[in-house]
């Protein structure tokens, strides 16, 4: 699977990750290489330039940790945005409804449905434990039942007995009707396939559909016929409406084309994944174990995970170091406003710290909702870098300013002043060693 992208992007970013330092240029010639790889490998286009446009805007303004490379940080963020272009999360088959509950496989003849059908069937039932019936909707070739009938003898599942001259929606019905006389757990509904897409075939699985209303209906698709692939699951979606889809023979798929923008184009998850002719060549499909196979830096991307969870304990360490030297000015101020925010408020803050349930009452007395931070941090961000870091410049002409910019009124910015001067002065007294309190910098 991808192993021709694969190759394609690990030469690329082998390159990038060696470099010491990287411009915008060095980042730019990348993604060209890398667009130029996807659209070899048969991605569509529009999903590409999406990509790259995101890898892009990520990379030009990202902060890179420490202890890591540019160009690894660049591979974290294509590897990232890799995950999110396959859907993010795995999805599997959901089988969360009354048994016995309905799955309807769609798809082009040839594209492996019925072979996927019985790959299924036997998944659900060993390890799934599931009773499950199978029925073939094929009724222009009875070849095509008489497969399904054998695959089910070799996975040991039912199926539906084949009566002659019954319409597909009648031996839909019937086997609903079957099911759940004998108390199986799923039924598996596999439509006929065309060679081509037409509208009778539409209109035949759109009635199915209509008539069973299947929990689960999925569509197979064959990786190797990559666009093509994509656009049988647009109009099957459009048409018919897909909860799924199955990809096969990735087992043959290079280029994966098909697997990187079926997701991003329909909007509908691959849930499982064709890798073999035998029934049990059959595997989920996980969006970050994937994206790891393409890029092959596996080693990289945790690096850098490692690496990002240090940087706010050294913000953390920044800022502390600054405070014992009395240097807290209104930018540390908004820091600490949005990083309160972050860890849920002030009530979230303040839960943290022992002891706290006996200044409960002044602390709501001090009125210190959420809201409150929120016009705090706008009141800052309406001041000019010079102003914040020096707030004496603000006499009365700058705080109508700062005032009319944030949508409050001079005494709330005053109020903020005097706010700040207290966390400062606290501040440079904890500091000295001195005991300044958490009361202290309320104003009490
Ligand atoms: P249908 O017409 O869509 O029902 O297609 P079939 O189920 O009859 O499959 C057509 C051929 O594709 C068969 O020879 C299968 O063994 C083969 N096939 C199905 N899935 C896969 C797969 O994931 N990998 C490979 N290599 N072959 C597959």
């Amino acid at each position: 699977m991808f192993e021709s992208l694969s190759e394609k992007l690990s030469g690329i970013f082998d390159t990038l990750t060696r470099r010491g330092a990287l411009t915008e240029d060095d980042v730019n010639a990348a993604l060209r290489e890398v667009r130029r790889a996807l659209l070899e490998a048969d991605v569509a286009l529009e999903v590409v330039r999406s990509f790259t446009d995101r890898v892009r805007s990520r990379a030009v303004g990202a902060e890179v940790v420490r202890s890591v490379t540019p160009g690894q940080m660049v591979v974290k963020i294509v590897h990232d945005e890799l995950v999110a272009m396959l859907g993010a999360d795995s999805a599997t088959i959901d089988l969360d409804a009354v048994p016995p509950v309905p799955i309807l496989m769609v798809g082009l003849q040839g594209s492996g449905k019925t072979t996927t059908t019985g790959k299924i069937a036997k998944r659900l039932t060993e390890r799934g434990k599931r009773k499950v019936l199978l029925a073939s909707l094929d009724t222009r070739r009875p070849a095509a039942m008489e497969q399904l009938a054998v695959l089910g003898k070799q996975v040991g599942v039912d199926t539906l007995p084949i009566v002659a001259g019954q319409s597909a929606v009648q031996i839909a019905r019937r086997a609903l009707e079957a099911a759940k006389l004998g108390g199986y757990d799923v039924v598996m509904l596999d439509t006929a396939g065309r060679v081509t897409l037409d509208e009778a075939l539409m209109a035949e699985v759109a009635e199915v559909k209509a008539v069973t209303q299947p929990h689960e209906v999925l569509l197979v698709a064959d990786a190797l016929t990559g666009q093509d692939a994509v656009n049988t699951a647009r109009a099957f979606e459009d048409r018919v409406g897909l909860t799924g889809i199955v990809l096969t023979r990735m087992d043959g798929d290079g280029r994966g084309g098909a697997a990187l923008s079926m997701r991003a184009v329909t909007g509908k998850p691959i849930k499982l994944v064709g890798t073999g002719e035998k029934l049990d060549a059959l595997e989920e499909f996980h969006p970050s174990r994937v994206a790891n196979r393409i890029l092959g830096m596996g080693d990289i991307v945790s690096l850098v995970e490692r690496a990002a969870e240090t940087i706010d304990a050294e913000k953390a360490e920044r800022m502390a170091q600054k405070m014992r030297k009395g240097a807290f000015d209104l930018e540390d101020m908004a820091e600490q406003l949005a990083q309160m925010e972050r860890v849920g408020g002030m009530k979230g803050v303040l839960g943290m710290l022992p002891g706290i349930g006996k200044i409960k009452g002044q602390l709501d007395n001090a009125n210190l909702d959420d809201r409150l931070f929120k016009r705090q941090r706008a009141i800052i961000m309406s001041m000019t870098p010079k102003e914040r870091r020096n707030p004496d410049l603000l006499k009365a002409s700058r705080k109508k300013r700062v005032a009319a910019g944030s949508g409050t009124k001079v005494e709330d910015v005053n109020r903020l002043l005097k706010m700040h001067r207290q966390m400062a002065d606290m501040m440079k007294a904890m500091g000295k060693g001195g005991r300044g309190g958490l009361g202290a910098a309320l104003g009490n």
